[in-house]
């Protein structure tokens, strides 16, 4: 997630990785520069821990729990257990989710946002893309947020991104907007300029992915990169062998009948 949306740092961090050096790694992902930050802990859900012991004997630490900010189980809708990390060196033979606590059901909207996070975390894996500033100033000129030349209708973004994730429970608030004046928590991720904290980029994807159903033309993008522009005839049939109708293929590519007939 830090290389996807950091990609001026994304060979440092994928070396750091690659050395199993997690100080250089937290160093490259630039963590102490953010104003946005949370206590680190280690997450779980409890659906997923009894169907891990099932299906494979023992539970493990899902990927798409640990997201800064992602408080709910995509999967199951209930809310993530936090887990203290245990003194430094943090690895510890036997450190594994427990199944202890009653499972609580989440909000919508925090399901929702995990659900999004889980995909999003998917599809950023399986392809070499990175962040483009540019598609994200698109979206929200479509918006009408962007006056022209870089200048946006900042208060009527923050109060509009605000009144949408108030209600995103249980998220720590030192990684939200503290009001909807906080005007400087996006002026500096519209500039582009200054490197910006993942979370920040994600809730403002999923705001707009929930505002403009733009799911769909985020996936277009990754697959006109996968495949090359010319190729938009494979990619058509691709999606029509995976089950998709004419209509939602026309949707998803854009493109009229003709050019996959
Ligand atoms: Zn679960």
């Amino acid at each position: 997630m830090f290389s996807y949306f950091l990609p001026q740092r994304a060979k440092s961090i994928s070396q750091a990785l690659l050395q199993s050096n997690g100080s250089n790694a937290i160093r490259a992902c630039q963590l102490v520069t953010f104003k946005e930050f949370e206590t680190l802990t280690l997450k779980y859900c409890l659906v997923c821990v009894e169907e891990d012991i099932r299906l494979f004997g023992v539970a493990h630490w899902h990927r798409n729990h640990q997201v800064s900010g992602v408080e709910a189980c995509a999967d199951h809708k209930v809310w993530l257990i936090h887990e203290q990390l245990p003194e430094r060196p943090h690895i510890k033979t036997l450190l594994l989710p427990s199944y202890s606590t009653p499972v609580k059901q989440c909000t919508e909207l925090s399901f929702q946002f995990a659900k999004f996070t889980k995909q999003f975390l998917h599809d950023i894996s399986e392809s070499n893309n990175s962040f483009n500033q540019s598609e994200l100033l698109s979206e929200l000129s479509k918006l009408g947020y962007i006056l022209g030349n870089k200048r946006f209708k900042r208060q009527k973004l923050t109060s509009d991104l605000f009144e949408f994730i108030k209600g995103l429970e249980r998220t720590s608030a030192t990684l939200l907007p503290c009001s909807d004046k906080d005007y400087r928590y996006l002026s500096y991720l519209l500039a582009g300029n200054v490197s910006q904290h993942p979370f920040k980029h994600l809730i403002v994807l999923f705001w707009l992915n929930s505002t403009l159903d733009i799911g769909h033309k985020i996936q277009t993008k990754n697959f006109e990169r996968n495949y090359g522009i010319e190729d938009k005839s494979e990619l058509c049939q691709n999606l029509l062998k995976q089950g998709n109708s004419m209509a939602e293929v026309r949707r998803i590519t854009g493109k009229s009948k003709r050019l996959w007939q």
